[in-house]
């Protein structure tokens, strides 16, 4: 039986790539939405990007619109800019011959939807949706949704014996959706777990963090350790017993300073190895800042020698990050730290009351270094409340200090 969705129920995003595959169809070309925006619109979850596949040729789908950008042309796709924001449209292909275990040496245009998706991941993810809301389901991808499935398309050995990012996408979606891996599927990872090392850090990183901000990511990391995945992602090989009793617990994170934090809470991590790990999973250096200072206030929080000076370092962001994941971890509330860092008397150095330059104005000090120090100490105290913010009490503090340290 065809299944068809209803045009007027899907999401804007189509609605307005619709232009663009009458424009296609038009031409005598076959045109679809697939992959990940067809699934999430038939699970009722919010979509990102919309990708259209088509038989026609790269150059063919350029002759039909004016304003396109070449943004990945030896693998099929061109962005259309006619219409909306920016549309994707990649040509059918097969590829073939992955020697390296990540990426095909060949990529071949065929006129085929059949061939396209064939090469597809998941059959979940492996389903086209016509200009009139028609699914093409060859795999078996609409059962394996209702059941909450996700199942190889083809030979699960084969497919992650062509590309091992394949056995972190399966743990990602798993999470994700709230889903089981199908019996050959999981055996398949198992096996072939040690190829994930082939796979560029950058890229298991991203899989990594989806998963670790899913639905049911104790179950993802439940199934990280299950298939030995977890021995071949960096710095995690001796981490089983701390990895089982994040397994054991109940967490949920919104975000990737959130997952960097709470291992390193659970590793029992310094700054220094927190950074060191992170750099490992090549994580950028504004998130290793954050991660190092979320971190700290986890263990101050649970130790609960938290003083305002911490929180005031931290940040809002931070301090909303600590909050959030103890909130999820602990029977407790933490949440009376929001309030406390609402009520820092300044959020940022350039609320003092005074400036460097007032100071040497009033002929209190000259322009050195120990006007830095001046504002370092003003800034601290002011925060700690042992200093009120306002121009008289910090020129008298001032001066104390200056006269304290001669
Ligand atoms: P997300 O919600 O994260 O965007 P997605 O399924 O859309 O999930 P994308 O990486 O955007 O994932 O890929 C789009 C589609 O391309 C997938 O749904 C799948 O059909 C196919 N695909 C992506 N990566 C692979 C892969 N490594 N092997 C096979 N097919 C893939
Ligand atoms: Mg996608």
């Amino acid at each position: 039986m065809a299944i068809i969705v209803k045009m007027g129920k899907v999401p804007t995003e189509f609605k307005e790539a619709l232009p663009i595959l009458q424009r296609i169809e038009k031409a005598g070309y076959e045109a679809y939405f697939v992959g990940g925006s067809v699934r999430d619109t038939l699970l009722n979850r919010p979509i990102h990007d919309v990708d259209i596949a088509t038989s026609a040729y790269p150059s063919e789908v350029k002759e039909l619109f004016k304003r396109t950008v070449d943004t990945g042309i030896e693998h099929g796709t061109v962005m259309i800019l006619d219409h909306g924001t920016g549309y994707e449209v990649t040509t059918f292909r097969t590829e073939s011959g992955y020697q390296d275990y990540r990426r095909p040496d060949k990529v071949k245009f065929v006129r085929s939807l059949k061939e396209d998706l064939k090469r597809r991941d998941f059959t979940i993810n492996a389903l086209a949706m016509s200009e009139s809301g028609q699914i093409t389901d060859l795999f078996g991808g609409l059962a394996d949704m209702k059941a909450k499935i996700i199942r190889a398309v083809g030979d699960p050995d084969e497919r992650f014996n062509e590309d091992a990012l394949r056995m972190m996408r399966a743990i990602r979606f798993a999470s994700q959706l709230d889903f089981q891996i199908e019996a050959k599927t999981l055996v398949g990872i198992k096996r072939h777990s040690q190829l994930l090392e082939k796979i560029a850090v950058e890229r298991t990183h991203t899989e990594f963090v989806k998963m670790m901000t899913g639905r049911d990511a104790e179950n993802g990391l439940d199934l990280m350790v299950a298939t030995d995945l977890y021995q071949h992602m960096p710095g995690l090989t001796s981490r089983q017993s701390q990895l089982q009793r994040m397994i054991q617990s109940h967490f949920k994170l919104i975000n990737e300073v959130q997952v960097w934090s709470l291992l390193a809470f659970y590793f029992n991590f310094s700054s220094q190895e927190i950074s060191q790990f992170l750099k490992s999973w090549k994580t950028a250096n504004k998130i290793i800042d954050d991660v190092i200072l979320t971190t700290e206030l986890l263990f101050r929080m649970t130790a609960d020698q938290v003083a305002n000076w911490d929180l005031y370092r931290a940040g809002r962001q931070n301090v909303t990050n600590a909050v959030a994941i103890l909130n999820t971890i602990s029977p407790a509330s933490f949440s009376a730290y929001l309030t406390d860092y609402q009520k820092l008397p300044i959020t940022d150095k350039k609320q003092l009351k005074i400036t460097g330059g007032q100071l040497i104005k009033a002929g209190i000090l000259k322009p050195s270094p120990e006007l830095g120090k001046v504002l370092n100490y003003l800034e601290k105290a002011v925060v700690q409340a042992t200093v009120r913010n306002d121009e008289q009490a910090l020129i008298n503090a001032t001066t104390s200090f200056i006269n304290e340290d001669d």
